[in-house]
């Protein structure tokens, strides 16, 4: 097995109205099944959701829980806006979107955005943008590829942040081994690889954190195009998720 993973030079900075598609297209030549990996950075830019920080009204709440935290009410406002439950108030905001991904301050960055005073919001539907985007390419190009959008998250347990996918069409979220067999014929009972979690996490290894602009990254040789999108099997329903519930019982 060989596949090939590069990163797309040349990319401008993404302003909004751009079409990422186009600007793609007209920098790599794409093949069939290619895996198109892009930053939710760009995908947010293009989207129109900077929003500047003195444009934004902090509430009690928001006050209340800036204090707490050392942090600034507008960006705890922005968070309480984008967020549909609020999982762990303090000492940081751990919240579920809107979209329903679970993670910190909404996943709101100051990082590789223009003007100090501005934030910059999640897609507000990863899954349609990554769709829009997948359809583009397929108008443009003429070929079918899987679109995994990313955004770069901490974890639980573990030290350190890694690439986790927020978005995602032209792939299916896992690759369910169930009722395989293992090398010695015991049948899998439990694994369903989080396939979509494994290419952020490899592409955002080209992709990078700083100044490197370089914010889509292509997999070739190695298909995994199905016809779906949507990234919701990968969101754990509540009642089957005991950390969820342990957080919410010790924060009442
Ligand atoms: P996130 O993980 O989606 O929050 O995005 P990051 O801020 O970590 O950026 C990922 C990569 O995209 C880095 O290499 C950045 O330098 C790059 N990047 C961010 N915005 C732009 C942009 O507008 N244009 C280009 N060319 N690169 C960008
Ligand atoms: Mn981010
Ligand atoms: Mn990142």
């Amino acid at each position: 097995m060989n596949a090939t993973v590069f990163a797309v030079e040349n990319i401008p900075l993404i302003k909004q109205g751009d079409d990422i598609a186009l600007v793609l297209s007209e920098q790599t030549e794409l093949r069939e099944h290619d895996i198109v990996v892009i930053s939710s950075t760009i995908v947010s830019k293009s989207e129109g959701r900077i929003v500047p920080m003195d444009s934004v009204k902090a509430t009690q709440q928001a006050k209340i829980i800036a204090k707490r935290n050392d942090n600034d009410p507008r960006f705890v406002q922005a968070v309480l806006d984008e967020s549909a439950e609020i999982l762990l108030e303090s000492p940081f905001l751990l919240v579920r979107t809107k979209h329903g991904s679970i993670c910190v301050n909404a996943g709101i960055d100051h990082s590789n955005v223009e003007g100090s005073d501005n934030i910059l919001l999640l897609p507000e539907d990863p899954d349609a943008s990554a769709l829009k985007i997948k359809d583009s390419i397929f108008k443009y190009t003429g070929k079918k590829v899987s679109v995994v959008i990313t955004d770069t998250n901490g974890r639980a347990f573990r030290i350190g942040q890694t690439g986790a996918a927020i978005g995602i069409a032209g792939i299916k979220a896992t690759r369910d081994w169930r009722g395989t067999r293992d090398l010695f014929g015991r049948v899998l009972e439990v694994k369903n690889e989080a396939i979509v979690d494994e290419i952020a996490g490899f592409a955002n290894i080209l992709m990078g954190e700083g100044n490197g602009g370089m914010p889509i990254v292509i997999i070739r040789g190695f298909n995994l195009y199905h016809d779906s999108y949507g990234i919701k099997e990968l969101f754990r329903p509540e009642k089957e998720d005991v950390i969820r519930r342990a957080l919410k019982a010790q924060s009442i």
